[in-house]
């Protein structure tokens, strides 16, 4: 069962094998991997039975689903134990949202703190394969964070391409820790995206950005293991935020193939959130998905501060086979909408609360029912951004002289 999977052209149907250095097809459509289907129906079960396994490939939430995310054998993988996420459910969130059946998935757990791990582990272990000398992306901060980890874990080089100024502290300081060679390219991130396309095209470097069929194949298995969290009963809705829209292709992937195997009889609709500064594939959607016009980003949320997304065809196709919806939201609903998250104990850095922002209106639009079973994705931690935590008006710090009386009279405030 597998070793017959394929790479196909999302656009003509071309097919290529599955181990071949590129990345578009000979039209330049978008590259996918297709599985062989046999042994499929039982993956499901199979994925269950090693959740009670200590080996790394079945602990990950990545390769306890391996048949179907790249078909290759436990001691070929470059993992770090990603995936395995927590999946939470918590009454004030439910509250500020309005939907009580809400569920949230934190891949802030991952181990660089977004859900790219699981894109990655699947890139650098197709690179390795591959004998790939230089490994590239271009990046808001998180991609350059997984992409440096795991190309350390895999002693390959790894060069990421990131807009000058424009990157968080501490995504920077992950990115160059790991030990990748940092670009900060005068430009914004579509710029810098055009750059690796270009390097790629002329084979320079590797690149794992979510053009790379890979990185979506890793990503789908955020879905797999929501069914798995929800023991395979399909929520109604499953709410993510959109940048370079990978997670929409991967999402759509999943539910597709997940519906297809049988692992789940109906399919969860998906609901893409846009910042409404950085939001072309939303205006797209108005027009019902005829072009999509690449537009200036700019907003808060600096992991989807993207004006071209790449992954448009697979992106508009996971909508449309879902029946799902694409939304907006301002910065400033990004930021009460955090504030919630983060009030909850919980957590997540801005492009995250994108998410709930969105359900909070897809709700009050009477687009999602109360008692609707929601999945909002959180896809990065808290401390991926702090100065978006630091510029809050209402932290709770107060200086105080290191005096037992002042002190004294600070608790008494506090317990009144
Ligand atoms: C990359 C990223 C996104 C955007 O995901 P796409 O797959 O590019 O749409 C959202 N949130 C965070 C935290 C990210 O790192
Ligand atoms: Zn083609």
């Amino acid at each position: 069962m597998t070793n017959k999977a394929r790479l196909q052209c999302v656009s003509c149907s071309n097919t290529y094998p599955l181990f071949e250095l590129r990345y578009e097809c000979d039209c330049q459509g978008l590259l996918e991997v297709i599985h062989a289907d046999d042994g499929m129906n039982n993956l499901a079960q199979l994925s269950d039975q090693r959740l009670m396994s200590r080996l790394p490939a079945d602990r990950s939430g990545v390769w306890r689903f391996r048949e179907a995310v790249v078909p290759l054998q436990p001691d070929e993988l470059v993992t770090q134990q990603e995936g395995g996420t927590g999946f939470h459910h918590i009454e004030a969130l439910c509250q500020w949202t309005g939907s009580k059946g809400l569920y949230l998935k934190h891949e802030g757990e991952n181990p660089t703190g977004s859900f790219k791990d699981r894109g990655m582990t699947a890139a650098v272990t197709v690179a390795k394969k591959l004998g790939v000398k230089l490994l590239a992306c271009a990046s808001t901060g998180n991609t350059s964070s997984a992409l440096s980890s795991y190309a350390a874990r895999a002693g390959l080089q790894a060069v990421v391409f990131l807009p000058s100024g424009k990157v968080s502290p501490g995504k920077m300081a992950q990115t160059l820790g790991y030990g990748a060679h940092v670009l900060a390219v005068k430009g914004d991130f579509d710029d810098a995206m055009q750059i690796v396309r270009d390097l790629a095209r002329e084979a320079q470097v590797y690149m794992v950005n979510s053009l790379n069929p890979f990185r979506i194949e890793g990503q789908k298995t955020i879905i797999w293991e929501i069914l798995q969290d929800l023991e395979w009963q399909a929520p109604d809705w499953i709410v993510v935020p959109g940048g370079n829209l990978g997670n929409t292709s991967a999402f759509g992937k999943a539910i597709e193939e997940a519906f297809n195997w049988g692992w789940i009889t109906k399919k969860p609709r998906l609901a893409t959130i846009q910042a409404s500064g950085a939001n072309p594939f939303y205006k797209s959607f108005l027009k019902g998905f005829e072009t999509i016009d690449a537009i200036q980003a700019e907003t808060i949320a600096t992991a989807i501060r993207i004006g071209n997304p790449v992954n448009f065809t697979r992106a508009s196709r996971a909508i449309v086979n879902t029946r799902g919806i694409v939304g907006q939201v301002s910065d400033k609903e990004i930021l009460a909408a955090k504030a919630a998250i983060d009030r909850s104990g919980l957590g997540c850095e801005p492009a995250s609360a994108a998410t709930l922002a969105g359900l909070k209106l897809m709700v009050q639009a009477g687009l999602v029912k109360k008692e609707d079973k929601v999945v909002a994705v959180l896809t990065g931690h808290m401390l991926k951004d702090t100065d978006a935590i630091m510029k809050s008006q209402t932290l709770a710090c107060e200086e105080v002289e290191a005096d037992a009386k002042a002190i004294q009279l600070s608790l008494d405030r506090l317990r009144n």
